[in-house]
């Protein structure tokens, strides 16, 4: 499975001072070149995939597989997260997965990459820890958002948000190394803008009851809120009234209590909107649903994108 690891160049050391219990951490041996490749492997081919909410649950019934599903779990999609499939006994399939985040990192991933592809991004001198931005792997509904970082560096954020690919400098640093997810996720936003305060969820087919029966490529996808949202926010926007046409299907038909309204190319919350609550959108016709004209007006809000 572990193709060309360039191991000789690398070795895991135990970090358990620096990051707590069972840590450990990818460190240079010799000199690396930039844009030398340091990890390859196809583990990610073989991870099971699974939604924020299968996660949980398993978490929920499973309590001591916390610390493994939330170290080693990583977003491969819009709420769909890939784990080792030896995840219930806190197997790891190789050492890929032990990459550490830093804020400025040492590595990013090669073409097409993911944790199994991994680059130098600079040169790297003996000693030096092989560390990537979790920002081109993770977005804001990741499982580790919040994460405390302990990186050291110059430039470290402390506090790591994940929203990073919404920033023009960060992008432009790193577009190159992210992962095919983030780098989608980037590209979106020149179309397509979702407040941080809500992410795309895969909801369950109605016409399956055994949520772990079905692919979930078939599950439905819809905006849902992450945080809690007020009354009259902006929780999306498109560069046009077509775009919002294209990705309404992310929002919901509800003709009879919607909790957003339209404005143009904008969406905005109806009342306050706690977190987890899908969001859903009068397209006012039921049987050919059609962005419809506000359904509210609002002076309070103006169009931030
Ligand atoms: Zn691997
Ligand atoms: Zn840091």
């Amino acid at each position: 499975m572990k193709i060309n690891s360039n191991m000789g160049k690398v070795e895991i050391r135990d970090q358990k001072q620096r990051y707590g219990d069972s840590h450990r951490g990818i460190f240079a041996l010799e000199r690396i070149e930039k844009g030398e490749k340091i990890w390859y492997c196809e583990c990610g081919k073989k991870d099971a995939c699974f939604t924020k909410d299968q996660l949980l649950n398993i978490i929920k019934k499973n309590p001591k597989l916390y610390n493994f599903i939330w170290s080693f779990s990583y977003m491969i999609d819009d709420d769909l997260f890939g784990l080792s499939y030896n995840y219930k006994d806190e197997n790891t399939i190789d050492e890929c997965v032990l990459f550490n985040h830093s804020c400025d990192p040492t590595c990013g991933f090669g073409e097409n990459g993911c944790g199994d592809n991994v680059i130098a991004i600079r040169t790297i001198e003996p000693g030096e820890e092989l560390t990537y931005h979790y920002g081109i792997l993770e977005t804001e509904s990741c499982l580790i958002q919040g994460l405390i970082c302990k990186c050291n560096s110059q430039n470290c954020v402390g506090k790591l948000t994940f929203d990073y690919y919404r920033d023009p400098v960060f992008v432009n640093k790193y577009f190159e190394y992210m992962s095919p997810y983030l780098k989608k996720k980037t590209l979106e936003m020149n179309h397509k803008w979702y407040s941080i305060k809500c992410y795309v969820k895969r909801y369950i087919p109605n016409d399956s009851s055994d949520d772990s029966s079905c692919d979930l490529e078939d599950w439905r996808k819809g905006l849902c809120s992450l945080k809690s949202i007020s009354q009259d926010e902006l929780v999306a926007s498109f560069a046009s009234e077509e775009h919002v046409q294209e990705h309404m299907h992310y929002l919901r038909h509800n003709s009879f209590d919607p909790n957003c309204y339209i404005i143009g190319k904008n969406v905005y919350a109806c009342f306050d909107i706690l977190p987890e609550v899908e969001l859903t959108v009068d397209f006012g016709n039921d049987s050919n649903p059609q962005p419809s004209a506000p359904i509210r007006n609002s002076s309070s809000n103006d169009a931030t994108n």
